[in-house]
């Protein structure tokens, strides 16, 4: 039979669990009863929507054999199966979302083996004790059964056998054991019964074993006799159905890590039981990190759905608004149909009240841990805050209310984060207005020449340091009756009587040369004029009224912008006592030919400060040169 190969990824995955030194190599018994329990909520459902796939619920098992004399560990269950196809798919290939990240995380860093543990590998794992896996398998949807052998590296073959039940039995032919490690330990019934208990207890189908029991003699008083019987290892009681008080920290954890193919830690954990309207348990978990993927358009968000117990389906996207498709967990609720179809879970009176009452708990714990455990909050909106932030700018702002106060910004002085509500009260009495920039990094935003006077005043300025940031405060208009402005708007009204005054009179006396510097920028600018606003820069570009500068900035980057070019209305703003001024003037009297070129050069100048591109960066270096020249 010609062997087939696994594919590239899985091929590595395999190697490390080949030659994994882990130290708990024990995890891959909980991956296998894993998988058993997943194929059985499978069949189970397909039992209860279809009614020529009836099985009784009592026949749904999980079934551990120890043959110690040919050193076999077999793994059955009555689950879904797989067809040929299946196999081919399933095994050959990592399916877990996730393992290729792991793979090349271990790569990187072969020493921390600990990842091993915490994140669960799936089926592989158990090549991490057995030197050969049969699988053999009937799918419930196929009257043929299949067998997979692979003894790991050099592939994997698949045959047709006979096999009348329905299920799929894995058998694994253990390791020799080695000075060090005793895979034989496997076969002890103490052992399998503590890794049942340890890991996989709250499984909701019974795991069985055959187990041996000693039962006084009934001939003689003193003596015991040994009798085999089939005894249920779990105590079958899912997680999230227990009580809160009498679950640790670490089966919490335990139960995510495995479930949601994790392998940090979730951030927090959000388990209730309602009752009311509608009744039902909710167990989710904030994650600590993104997953790698959740950025793309492929990441599936969605929480896992329960009716009664009975798993309907994986990523039930209508429980969860999207603002917070972070957060994993399930729902289990008596109160919905069985036969809820993802196109009904829409429509539905009752999921949508369901669905309303997760955000809010979601919320609330979100608001939670805001309050009472800040740095954990910081570290989570590290992760996820940039999705809070679309959730505000989508759908028109609907959501702005409920959000707004979860957000946090960095402060321009300390660079800390504060939340909008902090920032407010802590304006200074005679501040109107929030302020803030826009840059890419606290040091591009603190060289921005607009900030100086904002900060000569005492004044805050929050930091924008995504795109969606001032986007989002679009949506917002303000906060607490309070406006948001950008530093580089061109009416930021701080000046006071006497500033303004010397500013008119600056203004007079250089007319005619601003206006002569205006004519020389052209359609690019809007107007030159007099800053009252810079101390120690010599210009800056603002914004008049309409599209501001960061806007133009996002637009120019954006590869598919519908919105063609978007350009704001440019004023280009002079620092009257800064040194250059005094030159312009010189230059404006004694060779106003010549005062093109300054105006041009300072503008590009300002453009360049300000984070937006030069048109033709060739000429502007060309016209430094040639002025650099001129100079005597
Ligand atoms: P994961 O369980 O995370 O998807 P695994 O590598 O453990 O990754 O398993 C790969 C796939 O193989 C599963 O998603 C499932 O489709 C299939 N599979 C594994 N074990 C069983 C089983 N006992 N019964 C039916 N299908 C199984």
């Amino acid at each position: 039979m010609a062997k087939k190969q696994f594919k590239a990824e899985s091929k590595r995955l395999l190697e490390l669990m080949i030659n994994s030194i882990y130290t708990n190599k024990e995890i891959f018994l909980r991956e296998l009863i894993s998988n058993a329990s997943d194929a059985l909520d499978k069949r189970h459902y397909l039992s209860l929507t279809d009614h020529d796939h009836k099985v009784a619920k009592k026949d749904l098992t999980i079934t551990i054999v120890r043959d110690q004399e040919n050193r076999q560990l077999t793994i059955e269950d009555t689950g879904i199966g797989m067809t040929a196809e299946e196999m081919e798919k399933n095994l050959g290939t990592i399916a877990r979302s996730g393992s290729a990240e792991f793979v090349s995380q271990l790569e990187k860093d072969s020493k921390n083996i600990d990842i091993i543990g915490q994140f669960g590998v799936g089926f592989y794992s158990a090549f991490m004790v057995a030197k050969k896996i049969t699988v053999e398998s009937r799918s419930a949807l196929s009257d043929k059964g299949f067998r997979w052998v692979s003894s790991g590296q050099d592939g994997y073959t698949i045959s047709e056998i006979d096999r009348d039940t329905v299920g799929t039995r894995i058998i694994l032919d253990l390791k020799d054991d080695t000075d060090d490690e005793k895979y034989s330990d496997f076969l002890q019934e103490y052992k399998i019964r503590d890794l049942v208990k340890k890991y996989s207890d709250y499984v909701r189908y019974p795991i069985n074993m055959e187990v041996t029991k000693s039962i006084p003699d009934p001939t003689d008083e003193k003596a015991t006799i040994d009798t085999k019987e089939t005894e249920t290892l779990n105590s079958m009681i899912p997680l999230w159905k227990k009580n809160k008080s009498k679950i640790t920290d670490e089966e919490y954890n335990e139960f995510y890590k495995t479930k949601f193919s994790d392998w940090e830690d979730p951030a927090k954990v959000i388990h209730y039981n309602i009752e009311g309207n509608i009744s039902y348990t909710a167990l989710m978990y904030i994650p600590s990190k993104a997953p790698s993927d959740f950025w793309y358009q492929t990441y599936e968000s969605g929480l896992q759905l329960y009716t009664k117990g009975v798993f309907i389906m994986d990523k039930a996207k209508d429980l969860l608004p999207d603002h917070f498709r972070f957060v994993r967990g399930l729902i289990d609720s008596d109160d919905l149909n069985l036969n809820i179809s993802r196109e009904i879970l829409q429509q539905d009176r009752q999921v949508r009240a369901l669905a309303k009452s997760v955000e809010k708990k979601i919320q609330n714990a979100l608001e939670d841990m805001l309050k009472n455990e800040r740095e954990k909050y910081e570290k989570f909106f590290d992760e996820f805050g940039l999705n809070l932030k679309y959730g505000i700018y989508k759908d028109f702002g609907l959501h702005k209310d409920q959000l707004q106060d979860l957000l946090l910004f960095r402060t321009e002085s300390e660079g800390k984060y504060v939340t909008l509500k902090e920032y407010v009260e802590n304006m200074k009495d005679d501040q109107k207005v929030i302020y803030y920039a826009c840059g890419k990094s606290l040091d591009d935003i603190r060289n921005l020449p607009a900030l100086e006077k904002i900060r000569d005043k005492g004044y805050e300025v929050l930091c924008f340091l995504h795109d969606i940031d001032e986007f989002c405060i679009q949506m917002m208009r303000d906060y607490d009756g309070k406006q948001f402005q950008s530093i580089t708007t061109a009416d930021l009204d701080l000046d006071s009587d006497e500033e303004k005054k010397a500013k008119e009179e600056k203004t007079e006396e250089n007319k005619d040369m601003l206006v002569a510097m205006k004519e020389a920028l052209g359609d690019q600018v809007k107007e030159v004029r007099i800053s009252s606003r810079l101390k120690d820069d010599p210009v800056c570009i603002v914004a008049a009224e309409g599209p501001s500068l960061d806007m133009e900035r996002y637009m120019a980057n954006e590869p598919n912008n519908m919105l063609g070019n978007i350009k704001a209305n440019k004023i280009l703003e002079i620092n009257p006592d800064h040194a250059i001024f005094g030159k312009l003037q010189e230059v404006y009297r004694e060779h106003p030919e010549e005062l093109n070129d300054y105006a041009d050069v300072l503008f590009q100048q300002a453009l360049l400060i300000q984070g937006l591109p030069i048109e033709d960066p060739v000429a502007y270096t060309k016209k430094i040169t040639e002025m650099m020249i001129r100079t005597k």
